[in-house]
């Protein structure tokens, strides 16, 4: 077993995989200050971690696409809290497919108000899925499917990870003894 299957990490993240193009619980461990390992919960050998590399982004747009593929993991609604799901609302939902259960973002399409008690709600909602699967389509979904979706600085190893990213990308190269607007114009060029 590697060392790294035993460490300590905090699961307190999701990201957005480029295989299944869900959402999954994921922690993420920076090393060698040029390395950022994310770890999937529930899948704790390193074997099916994904690694980048400081040297894998050539711009800064590739390092800002992946900075907006984490968030803050999302929190399940409480059966008391159906009344904060209204129409319009992006959540994140399980999209249910043959075996796989899997997290993709769905806007609250319609709901289904029933009168229930605190402990056990029994309304319904439509979700429209917006990537995924079931891109496009309209799915009905219940309380327990439904995640609330939460805001949050963004996580400081990745916050880390891309400053270090972008350093590499200002490292000295002969254009740069230009000026920096000479530097524009070159760039745009080649
Ligand atoms: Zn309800």
């Amino acid at each position: 077993m590697a060392v790294l299957d035993d460490i300590e990490v905090d699961y307190d993240l999701e990201y957005l995989t480029n295989k299944d193009a869900a959402w999954f619980t994921c922690a993420v461990v920076l090393e060698d200050q040029n390395h950022l390992r994310v770890k999937f919960e529930g899948f704790a050998h390193s074997f099916h971690d994904e690694v980048f590399s400081v040297t894998d982004f050539s711009t800064h747009r590739d390092i800002e696409q992946l900075i907006h593929k984490f968030r803050p993991v999302s929190k399940p609604v409480e059966d008391n809290e159906c009344s904060r799901l209204t129409e319009g609302m992006l959540v994140c939902a399980i999209y249910r497919r043959h075996d796989e259960v899997l997290y993709y973002d769905a806007i609250v399409d319609a709901v289904l108000y029933v009168e229930h008690t605190p402990e056990k709600c029994v309304c319904s909602y439509l979700l429209c899925w917006q990537h995924g699967p079931g891109e496009g389509t309209l799915t009905k979904a219940s309380i327990e499917d439904i995640c609330f979706i939460v805001d949050g600085d963004i996580h400081p190893k990745i916050a880390e990870f891309a400053n270090l990213v972008k350093q590499q990308l200002k490292v000295p190269s002969v254009e740069s003894q230009a000026s920096s607007s000479v530097n524009v114009i070159m760039m745009r060029f080649y």
